[in-house]
């Protein structure tokens, strides 16, 4: 037998096949609602201005291995800051151990790695449904999967009953993931009520929890606001795990710049879940790009430019929650018989629709609209120009 023959094409990313469907289409109306990557009102992608500015300030600076490691303290820095907010105790305590990973995807990676190296039976809880991509990472890292409830799709909101049932159901002393803001795919979160309960019963149960934002200031428009789920948890003394991601709120997407952190119980312990971590990735990639992680810190530690990028988010955010109105209203006008109220609900990039893979079919046959057959639409791909048109096409399709 010769080599690879054995092997079968394998399962095609849902998002990547929707993007193929969408360029082979030649209609001039098509419409991409599959990937998760933020447009401006034109439909086109966007490079920040507070990255253009960076760029600048980097510009002909030295890639020098010492200046990277500073470098990569200074981002670690930075991003927790972000997410465990700017004042908390545990930075001054010294008990986060952070390292920077290859943007959303290689913290949770890392982390997977990490869990399977010293929790080898624990399985990860993942909420149902989830970032497809999760069940993939958590496999190959080989920690087994269970599924908790989340989505009630008659309400299309929060199943919380469901969620804290399957929570309390769990044996003590699990592993679970949360994306603490603009779930991907329902675009459903927690009240903050709601979250201060699922706090309290992972500390009852002992509860791990795994925090993976990939879209913090999404939801809000405002950064802290967004990382509220994880500053509950530590204000109830959880220790914690969070993945963080700057593709979508810098607009970094194929810079893969991100941090994965771990709040430990004392320094000491975070030095040692540290050296681990930087030795898992030292055996898978060695050490992540330097040109991303140049730009993040760069933007984070210069005050000017952070605020800058502050307000960026705050604009783009803004414009998905207009489309969302606009995409409401129009279904409202034409009469839908159907409830659309969830549109406007659901926040972050997505909006879970309800559209059925039926629906979803005739809307790329007949509409040259796109989108991944879970009736999830990217709310970035809807623009002032086309939201009627797509109004239309989902009342024709569902009426
Ligand atoms: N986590 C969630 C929930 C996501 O939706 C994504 C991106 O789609 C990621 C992580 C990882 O994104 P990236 O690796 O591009 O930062």
């Amino acid at each position: 037998v010769g080599w690879w023959e054995n092997a079968s094409p394998a399962a095609k990313d849902p998002i990547t096949g929707v993007t193929e469907a969408f360029l082979a289409d030649t209609n001039p109306h098509k419409i991409n609602l599959g990937v998760g990557a933020y447009r401006d009102d034109e439909g086109k992608p966007i490079v920040l201005q507070c990255v253009r500015n960076a760029e600048a300030k980097i510009a002909g600076c030295e890639f020098l291995e010492a200046n990277a490691t500073e470098m990569a303290s200074s981002l670690v820095e930075e991003s927790v800051k972000l997410a465990y907010g700017e004042h908390a105790r545990v930075l001054k305590e010294g008990r986060l151990a952070g390292l920077q990973a290859l943007s959303g995807t290689g913290a949770c990676r890392l982390f997977a790695e990490l869990q399977r190296r010293f929790y080898p039976e624990l399985p990860i809880y993942l909420p149902r449904p989830t970032w497809s991509n999760h069940h993939n990472v958590w496999r190959d890292a080989q920690v087994p999967q269970r599924t908790f409830q989340y989505y009630h799709p008659v309400s299309k909101g929060l199943n919380f009953a469901a969620l804290v049932d399957d929570v309390k159901n769990a044996p003590d002393g699990s592993v679970f993931l949360l994306h603490p803001c603009a779930h991907n795919p329902t675009g459903v979160d927690p009240t903050e009520e709601q979250w201060r309960d699922i706090s309290y019963l992972f500390k009852v149960k002992n509860h791990f929890p795994f925090f993976d934002m990939a879209y913090q200031g999404f939801a809000s428009g405002d950064l802290d606001m967004d990382a509220q789920a994880i500053r509950i948890f530590l204000e109830d003394g959880h220790l914690i795990g969070c993945a963080q991601s700057f593709a979508k709120n810098m607009g970094l997407y194929g810079h893969r710049v991100g941090c994965v952190s771990v709040l430990c119980a004392d320094a000491k312990q975070a030095v040692v879940v540290k050296s681990q971590m930087q030795q898992i990735a030292r055996a898978m990639y060695g050490s992540p790009p330097v040109h991303g992680l140049l730009l993040v810190s760069t933007i984070l530690s210069d005050p000017q430019t952070k605020s800058l990028w502050v307000k960026e988010v705050k604009v783009m955010a803004n414009r998905i929650k207009r489309m969302r109105t606009a995409l409401r209203e129009n279904l409202e006008k034409l009469g839908s018989p159907l409830n659309w109220e969830h549109i406007t609900n659901q926040v972050g990039m997505f909006c879970f629709s309800g559209l059925t893979p039926d629906h979803v079919d005739r809307l790329a046959r007949e509409f040259h609209v796109y989108m991944t057959r879970d009736g999830r639409i990217s709310m970035a791909g809807v623009t002032t120009s086309n939201v009627s048109y797509l109004a239309d096409a989902i009342h024709e399709v569902t009426k």
